[in-house]
């Protein structure tokens, strides 16, 4: 059994590794959903299908994002009635949304909905959402016009991150619970991982869900992290954004401090080795190695270090 934590692309391709060298059906996912959001009257969840489409073999890989052999044409046609358009959501894609948006109005709780979803897809192992209470990520950051709230997606592919950082909050994560089963998932797994995502909207807003940093914490011994820095950058996304201004050293050093209360190994990146040294002051056993995912291979391999790491 082993439970890791993800948000979207970045934990994707690492999971996708991993299940070629475990079985995947001993897999447990706990996603993020503080990006999920509401686009032409659909329920978007973007890690949750990020995760699904990959493990699912689905998945663009020139793209990075969404389904292999996309078109775009519905969106394009919305944008004749002078719509928003800059959330692109493919056409075969729009059916997930279609369907996830029916079956919640139902008042299907989306651990229920997601389950199926990537039952549908063929996917074995388990995908839980981190709650099924609504969490909104909310990005404060100075614009032209001024400091603005903004919704994750309206800041990060809108306004394409470039409105400066301020603060990050996670709206409705106070009083949300845990999905049912992540909390057992967490004491049961003998070996959870943090998926190399980023670690300010992406893991944050899972340990915003009362209850599950403490379970991290209790196990830290069992919790292993992969960097999402490599080369002291992010490989993509805009981790250094939200990282640098809230205090947070854009480098392996700064997701250790950052996970040290409820992560005892961190594996980092061979470009970042000089960092062993201070991760392990930290109180973080570093494990280096290739975690630069260019092909299967590579993930697989990584999946395999991480495991061993703990
Ligand atoms: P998002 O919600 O789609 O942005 O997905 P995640 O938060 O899961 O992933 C974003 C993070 O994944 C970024 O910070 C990237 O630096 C990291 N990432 C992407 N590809 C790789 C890779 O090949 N290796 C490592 N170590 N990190 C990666």
């Amino acid at each position: 059994m082993l439970t890791a934590l993800a948000g979207g692309v970045g934990a994707a391709r690492f999971l996708r590794g991993l299940v070629d060298v475990v079985d995947p059906d001993t897999v447990t996912v706990v996603v993020n959903t503080g990006d999920d959001d509401e686009f032409h009257g659909l329920w978007v969840c973007p890690d949750l299908d990020s995760v699904t489409y990959t493990l699912a073999d689905a998945h663009d890989r020139e793209r990075g994002w969404g389904l292999a052999g996309e078109t775009f044409v519905t969106v394009d046609a919305l944008g004749r009635f002078g719509d928003d358009t800059w959330f692109r959501l493919g056409d075969r894609d729009l059916a997930t949304h279609l369907h996830r948006t029916e079956r919640r109005r139902a008042g299907v709780p989306l651990h229920r909905i997601t389950a199926d979803i990537a039952s549908a897809w063929g996917v074995r192992s388990r995908l839980l959402p981190m709650t099924d209470d609504r969490v909104a990520t909310r990005i404060t950051a100075r614009g032209p016009d001024g400091t603005t709230e903004y919704a994750m997606q309206e800041w990060f592919v809108r306004e394409r991150a470039e409105p400066v950082v301020e603060a990050v909050a996670f709206a409705g994560a106070a009083d949300a619970r845990p999905a049912p089963g992540v909390l057992e998932a967490l004491h049961d797994a003998e070996t959870i991982v943090l998926c190399p995502s980023n670690p300010v909207i992406s893991i944050g807003p899972i340990l915003a869900v009362p209850g599950i940093r403490e379970v991290l914490v209790e196990r830290r011994d069992r919790v292993v992290g992969v960097s999402p820095i490599v080369g002291g950058r992010p490989v993509k996304g805009p981790a250094d954004r939200l990282m640098g201004p809230l205090g947070i050293d854009v480098s392996s050093v700064g997701v250790a401090r950052a996970y040290r209360d409820f992560c005892s190994a961190l594996v980092i990146d061979v470009r970042d080795a000089a960092d062993a040294d201070a991760v392990a002051a930290l109180g973080v056993r570093p494990v280096v190695t290739d975690t630069l995912m260019r092909d299967a291979r590579i993930a697989a391999a990584l999946a395999r270090e991480t495991l061993a790491a703990v």
